[in-house]
């Protein structure tokens, strides 16, 4: 069985999908993905095998098609290579919106943070470079920039702020939406100026210390929540008069592995609420961005199209980065191992819905 999901590109809608390598810690197991295509790195191969009733080895292979394919190999430096110019872009004006979207092991954090060295840094200290250095080539042509930061958390649809100075969530934060500006601020966040890439590098290690800090209050708590880096940008050229405002978001969404929820009692509870507002902000992200594709791609009606931002605290703190004048990239991470084949494929029907 061979299903052919070669996509086009939408509207201004890409997904990526990233395959990490399989890690002396996966012990010996194979690996179920392949790469057919040696040219313009933009397909996918999963093949399954399973018993079928009568003892037969059934086999199964499935093709899926994206915008760009990282293998196992590919460095970060590679990858970041492809989206640099996309996330450049807020200097100009636009909104950008990058996300990490997989089950959790399959290397989101790996992509989005990256590890200790600077040959892993991953996409966000990457792209905050970069919009620094872009920064400062063009104040020869006459403009100056101010920039922004926040850092938050979605956990159970309940905002943290993770610049806090303290009580990690005892403030209770909420989405103002004003619709004369179409600004979007959450109330009581911590917003920092930000004046060096070092600097920002320093306030995500001391969130991702406070991340890491609160995971032993729940267990695994950062592969359960959402993190939300964004960086407003502004723009000034007194001498041309003319005036930008830009934003850089940078998403590493929670796991989006299936849990069993049929047998779960007491300290399971917990962990059935989580499950179900993951699965109700995930499932909420993928019907903004398949409107938000659909209506790029124009159609009948697709002006109109209404886009039903307000079903999870996530996208509706997106909204202004998720509509006309923003760019929006999905990288989808899998992994390539045989006993993660059925969540990959779950992870890339989610990718065919929103591409
Ligand atoms: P997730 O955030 O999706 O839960 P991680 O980013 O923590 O997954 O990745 C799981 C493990 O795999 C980590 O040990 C990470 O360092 C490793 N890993 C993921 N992607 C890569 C890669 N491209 N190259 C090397 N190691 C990777």
């Amino acid at each position: 069985k061979l299903h052919n999901m070669v996509q086009e590109l939408k509207g201004n809608i890409r997904v990526f999908c990233r395959v990490r390598p399989v890690l002396p810690s996966d012990s010996d197991e194979e690996a179920k993905i392949t790469f057919p295509d040696k040219r313009e790195h933009k397909e996918i191969v999963l093949e399954s095998s399973s018993e079928s009733a009568t003892g037969q080895e059934r086999k199964e292979v499935y093709n899926f098609g994206f915008d760009k394919v990282f293998e196992p190999r590919a460095t970060q430096a590679e990858v970041f290579e492809e989206i640099s110019q996309l996330a450049q872009s807020c200097t100009d004006g636009y909104n950008v919106c990058i996300f990490a979207y997989g089950q959790t092991g399959s290397g989101k954090s790996y992509t989005m943070e990256g590890g200790p060295t600077e040959q892993d840094a991953g996409m966000i200290p990457r792209a905050v470079d970069q919009v620094f250095r872009v920064a400062e080539q063009m104040k020869s042509k006459g403009w100056e920039y101010t920039m922004e930061g926040q850092f938050l958390e979605i956990y159970n649809e309940t905002i943290n702020d993770l610049l806090g100075a303290h009580d990690f969530d005892k403030k209770k934060h909420e989405i103002k939406h004003d619709a004369r500006t179409g600004t979007t601020r959450v109330t009581d966040l911590t917003v920092v100026p930000l004046h060096s890439a070092a600097q920002v590098r320093a306030l995500l290690q001391l969130a991702q210390k406070r991340r890491s800090v609160a995971a032993t209050l729940v267990n695994e708590r950062s592969s359960r929540s959402h993190s939300v880096f964004t960086l407003r940008i502004r723009g000034a050229c007194p001498g041309a008069k003319e005036e930008c405002e830009g934003s850089l978001n940078l998403v590493d969404l929670a796991g989006s592995e299936r849990l069993n929820v049929s047998f779960a009692n007491g300290a399971e509870r917990e962990r059935v609420k989580e499950t179900q507002s993951i699965n109700k902000s995930l499932s909420a992200l993928g019907d903004v961005i398949a409107a938000l594709g659909e209506r790029g791609a124009g159609g009948a009606g697709a002006e109109g199209k209404h886009i039903p931002y307000r079903n999870s605290k996530l996208t509706y703190l997106l909204q202004n980065s998720l509509s006309g004048n923003s760019k929006t990239l999905m990288f989808l991470n899998l992994s390539p191992l045989a006993s993660h084949l059925n969540e990959s494929l779950t992870s890339l029907r989610f990718a065919t819905k929103v591409n």
